[in-house]
């Protein structure tokens, strides 16, 4: 199975995706965590690129270096896994291009998904766990971890960022066969019981 977490700066993703992994090593499912933009080498310097402030890329050539990132991913690690039989669990994936550059960026949805059609023949998870938490909160987060900042893109407006979420509301209420909306409030423990409950009829 392919289950992807996505949600802004400073959900918790990371630290549930860690969590999630756990509880599957116990259950004995075999899993890949892997994330994105990166997961390959060749993906990881395309990150390296895209989270560079040295750059300034446009929502169109962002656009493109992730769907490339992604193309590579895909190849070379998210098939192959999937195709071994292993779960794979990936911190953010297409819906990701969708609420930034597709979203925030003003993209469009539809520009976005013929990236992924062309680079990645349109693979889409099994389940989507969003992950959302209110402004405040994850920026207090962000804090925490980073001081703030974050990356290139995390360190835009919060104007940014609010069409960012919007856009995943959207897209969760769109596609309720694949979303998961999570609250991502409270402790690590309760998110992840959460998103244990939200998973349980998948789990072996
Ligand atoms: O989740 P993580 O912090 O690793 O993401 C790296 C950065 O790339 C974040 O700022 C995220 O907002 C951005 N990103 C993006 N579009 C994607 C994937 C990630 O703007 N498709």
């Amino acid at each position: 199975r392919f289950i992807t977490f996505e949600g802004g700066e400073g959900a918790g993703k990371s630290t549930q995706i860690a969590m999630l992994a756990d509880a599957l090593s116990l259950r004995g499912v075999p899993h890949v965590v892997t994330r994105e933009p990166g997961g390959t080498p060749g993906a990881e310097a395309l990150r390296n690129l895209l989270l560079n402030d040295a750059f300034d890329w446009s929502a169109r050539t962002e656009a493109l270096l992730f769907a490339a990132a992604r193309a590579d991913h895909v190849a070379n690690l998210i098939r192959p896994a999937l195709a071994d039989g292993q779960w794979v669990l990936c911190d953010r994936f297409v819906d990701s291009s969708r609420a930034y550059q597709g979203g925030a960026g003003a993209l469009g949805d539809e520009q976005v998904m013929t990236l992924h059609r062309i680079g990645s023949e349109g693979l889409l998870p099994d389940r989507t766990l969003l992950l959302e938490l209110d402004a405040d909160e994850a920026a207090r987060r962000a804090i925490v971890r980073d001081g703030g900042g974050g990356d290139r893109i995390g360190a835009r407006d919060a104007a940014y960022h609010a069409r960012v979420g919007q856009r995943f509301r959207q897209m969760a209420d769109a596609e309720p066969d694949r979303f998961v909306s999570v609250d991502a409030g409270g402790s690590a423990d309760e998110v992840h019981a959460r998103i244990i409950a939200a998973l349980e009829p998948v789990l072996p």
